[in-house]
């Protein structure tokens, strides 16, 4: 049987209706076995949402000037449950410090402490004064509308002892408790090397101790010439150490150079009467003491040779010349007594002043003279003006320093005092040198 049938012949036939039936029945066969269509994807990218946007700006970090947050920012997801407020802590522990002018209850108080309680605790305190910039240990309990109450605070009212205010239902109550403080002094020892105050500075020692130091040792030695880089300097200091561990570093009480050629020098700091010195381990005591200068002005001349401007010619300038004001205050460069006072040629209005060991000071051209010959003066003590009387060409100080009747440099003159142990102080002397030196050294 045929089956390809050209349906352009015979139309209508019955050959031409099966034809017909034929294809009909191919393509809708073909019709059924297609697959269905579905769209591609590929275009332009779907419109991001603005949450989505977030997380995009999140994690792309962005400049900081544009508003962009950086790094990922996870937004919550539906698990997470909002809440309507902040917890509270049950509890806060602080340290503070107390501000200049603050009492306890004001501080308090700006820590958010029930006034009540911070009223308490300061009346608790009573005569106790804390220092401020102490740090006071504070343990605050459950938020009350806003306050806090105490529930405990301690703080350190010296290196032996603690202050405790404890808080309960019944109130506040203060405890003092000791702190045990040991007293055993510290040694320190160690090279001079290159630089004696920073070799002690190094080794822990503070700068008021080490400049003591080195004040002892001027007493004995010149510090310029007389200590090489091989000695080694010895210290003991007083020193309380509280069982909690802070220190608190006293005065220097032994003073020692252990030279690398020549006698040790050990120095003990000893009272007789009411005046303090150093003393070498013989016994013999020793201090020096300088002048101070006479006004607070520039030098304008020096001691030495110089052409006179007025007499015009040179001369030996026996003085220092300051160039103070007319009426500037002029004090007692050291300890003595008024030898004389009054005109003195060309010095015009001179003080003379007699000193220790055969010292003489002189003032010169004053305007006005406070002191009386015979009287006593201290050092520093105001003595007149300066001014512009004899052969000055303007108003300064002419200041001399003279010794055994001969100009000396101001600028050279150190005083020397000498004193001596014996007998018993010598005995007492001996043995604190001993014990002292029993000290172990530190760490
Ligand atoms: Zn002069």
């Amino acid at each position: 049987m045929e089956l390809a049938i050209d349906l352009a012949e015979d139309f209508g036939s019955r050959r031409w209706w099966r034809g017909f039936a034929t294809l009909t029945a191919l393509t809708v066969a073909t019709a059924l076995m297609t697959p269905p269509f579905v769209p591609l994807p590929g275009g332009h990218p779907a419109a991001v949402n603005e949450a989505e946007e977030a997380q995009f700006a999140a994690a792309g970090i962005g400049t900081l000037v544009e508003g962009s947050t950086a790094g990922m920012a996870m937004a919550p997801t539906r698990a997470v449950e909002t809440l309507s407020a902040a917890p509270e802590r049950p509890r806060i522990d602080l340290f503070a410090r107390l501000a200049p002018r603050e009492n306890l209850a004001r501080m308090l108080v700006r820590l958010g402490a029930r006034v009540g309680d911070a009223g308490q605790a300061q009346l608790l305190l009573g005569e106790t004064s804390i220092a401020p910039g102490t740090s006071i240990a504070i343990t605050l309990g459950r938020n009350e509308g806003g306050v806090r109450p105490v529930e405990r605070l301690s703080f350190r009212s010296g290196l032996d002892a603690e202050v405790i205010i404890t808080g309960s239902p019944a109130g506040l109550r203060l405890d003092r408790q000791s702190i045990a403080v040991d007293a055993t002094p510290l040694r320190i020892r160690g090279r001079v090397g290159d630089g004696l105050y920073w070799s002690l500075r190094a080794a822990g020692i503070a700068p008021d101790i080490a400049s003591d130091y080195l004040k002892a040792l001027g007493g004995q030695l010149d510090l310029g010439t007389d200590i090489a880089a091989n000695d080694r300097f010895d210290l003991v200091i007083a020193n309380r150490r509280a069982a909690t561990g802070e220190n608190e570093p006293g005065a220097l009480l032994y003073a020692g150079l252990d030279r690398a050629s020549g006698a040790p020098l050990q120095l003990v700091k000893w009272t007789v009467g009411s005046s303090s010195l150093w003393y070498e381990a013989s016994g013999v005591g020793r201090q020096v003491s300088g002048m101070i200068w006479p006004v607070s002005a520039p030098i304008t001349s020096g001691f030495g040779e110089r052409y006179h401007p007025i007499l015009h010619f040179m001369r030996m300038h026996n003085g220092i010349d300051f160039g103070a004001h007319f009426g500037t205050p002029i004090v007692a460069a050291a300890d003595g007594t008024v030898e004389r006072v009054g005109w003195a040629g060309g010095y015009g209005e001179q003080v003379r002043l007699a000193h220790a060991g055969g010292i003489e000071t002189s003032y010169s051209h004053m305007s006005r003279i406070v002191v009386a010959p015979g009287s006593v003066i201290r050092q520093g003590q105001l003595i007149g003006y300066s001014g512009n009387s004899g052969l000055s060409t303007g108003p300064h100080l002419h200041y001399e320093v003279m010794r055994s009747g001969q100009a000396i440099n101001p600028m050279s003159v150190r005083f020397i005092a000498h004193a001596t142990l014996d007998g018993p102080s010598l005995t007492a002397f001996k043995a604190r040198l001993a014990s002292l030196l029993g000290v172990g050294e530190k760490g």
